[in-house]
């Protein structure tokens, strides 16, 4: 045993200390019925890995017991004492036990067989002496080894990389939830990373392991919990926007069969309004509006526009003679043969009654005059019938073109004037409306 500098390090009188107990334990091992159950559970503690502080309460107890034997005067074991030559071996006899009990670790296997291979051949002083120096040296090492980290580190080493999957899964789930939402992303990865560089900073600050084993592990619990609260809230935000997204487009569908169904019931309006059921020529209202714009057109590119106002002739001996269903039927035939029959871009509507007005843009009365000619030659020759019975169909019409700051209404009175001059001569004919007309 070496001896104690007085100038000896506090880790070095630790150490010294401890061998010194263990030396102790062995020694008094089975010496004394009362010390036993101190030295039963000291064994176990320092087997566990206990450090002298954790015995200090033990070794007060045996402190006590020994004042105690000592005044009761009483004698250790008579084996011992009538054997004291044999004190060595007896030792040597706990050595070799305590280190067949021992649970040593793989590493320290092979020197421990060699020792107790060495306790059993001992042989004179100084072999006993390296005998127990070895003997204690090796159950230090062991203790040191069980005492350490290492297994803990293993451990602690395979949680975190577990715990490190985990958080990488999170991360792939919350980043795909974020797909959508970049801003929340970025805030997280700012989150991970001042989470990583806190981690960092405690690993520099920490010197011991265990302190690091648990700080890392409130930093990657603090991380998941993080992650998971994220992924949780966009979740919660994603499922929220999808609700919005689907009712929006609920209300769009609805508001667009709303406004198809609005846009439906405004043309039938629009067409009852401005067109004609019978003929489904416009009526009277749309050739007001069509002679509002063209007379608008016609003040401002003075380009001629002629208006035509036809009338059937003897409309009523049709009703009369072959019923009212022949005088519509002849009214929608006039209709079509008149809208069928000049330009596009001319307007023909059924005014009311049996007479129909034709607007002519472009057109000056004499070529209206033209057409209106060509109109009522074919209405004349359409060979119309009623149950194969020939029907005489024929029209007249007055003609006048706009004039200087003639209105619709003006042109209007005096096509009907030209109209009723065609009547007044025996109808069947066209007339352009002159001055003379009025005479
Ligand atoms: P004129 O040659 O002088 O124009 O003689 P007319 O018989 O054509 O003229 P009148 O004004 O005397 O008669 C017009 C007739 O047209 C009277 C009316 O019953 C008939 N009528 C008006 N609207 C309709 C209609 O929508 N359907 C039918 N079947 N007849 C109609
Ligand atoms: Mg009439
Ligand atoms: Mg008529």
């Amino acid at each position: 045993m070496e001896v104690m500098s007085p100038y000896a390090k506090p880790a070095d009188i630790e150490k010294f200390l401890y061998k010194l107990v263990l030396q102790l334990l062995i020694f008094s091992q089975g010496s004394h019925k009362l010390l036993e159950p101190h030295l039963v559970t000291i064994g176990g503690k320092l087997r566990n890995g206990a450090n002298l502080n954790d015995l200090i309460g033990d070794l007060h107890s045996v402190s006590k017991t020994l004042l105690h034997i000592s005044k009761t005067k009483q004698d250790v074991k008579p084996e011992t004492q009538t054997y004291p030559a044999a004190q060595d071996d007896y030792l040597l006899n706990r050595l070799d036990e305590l280190l067949a009990e021992s649970e040593v670790p793989l590493r320290f296997q092979q020197h421990t067989t060699s020792l107790r291979q060495r306790i059993r051949e001992r042989d004179g002083e100084q072999s006993y002496r390296k005998v127990i120096d070895s003997a204690f040296s090796l159950l230090l090492n062991v203790r040191d080894f069980t005492v350490s980290e290492q297994s803990g580190v293993d451990a602690f080493l395979s949680d975190l990389s577990n715990q490190l999957i985990e958080i990488e899964q999170q991360a792939e789930i919350a980043s795909e939830a974020n797909r959508l939402s970049i801003d929340s992303r970025d805030s997280l990865n700012h989150s991970i990373q001042r989470q990583v560089h806190d981690f960092q900073d405690t690993m520099r600050s920490v010197d011991e392991l265990s302190s690091v084993k648990s700080k890392t592990g409130e930093h990657l619990d603090r991380l998941l919990l993080q992650l998971l609260e994220h992924k949780q809230q966009e979740d919660a935000r994603q499922q929220e926007a999808q609700l919005k997204i689907e009712t929006m487009a609920l209300k769009l569908m609805e508001l667009e069969s709303e406004t198809e169904s609005l846009r439906t019931k405004l043309k039938i309006e629009h067409d009852r309004a401005l067109g004609d059921p019978l003929t489904g020529l416009p009526n009277r209202a749309a050739y007001n509006n069509r002679a509002e714009m063209e007379q608008n057109r016609w003040r401002r590119y003075r380009s001629p526009l002629s208006l035509v106002i036809w009338d059937i002739d003897y409309f009523k001996r049709i009703n009369d003679t072959y019923g009212h269903k022949a005088g519509d039927k002849t009214l929608t035939l006039v209709g079509q043969l008149l809208a069928n029959n000049c330009r596009e871009t001319d307007f023909v509507a059924r005014y009311g009654g049996e007479e129909f007005v034709m607007l002519m843009p472009n057109t000056s009365a004499l070529q209206a005059l033209e057409v209106a000619e060509h109109l009522r030659k074919m209405i004349q020759g359409c060979g119309f019938n009623s149950n194969g019975e020939q029907i005489d169909l024929t029209l007249s019409c007055g003609i006048s073109a706009f004039d200087n700051d003639d209105t619709h209404d003006d042109v209007f009175v005096r096509a009907d004037k030209a109209l009723y001059h065609s009547k007044r001569l025996g109808r069947n004919r066209c007339t352009v409306y002159a001055a003379e007309i009025d005479n």
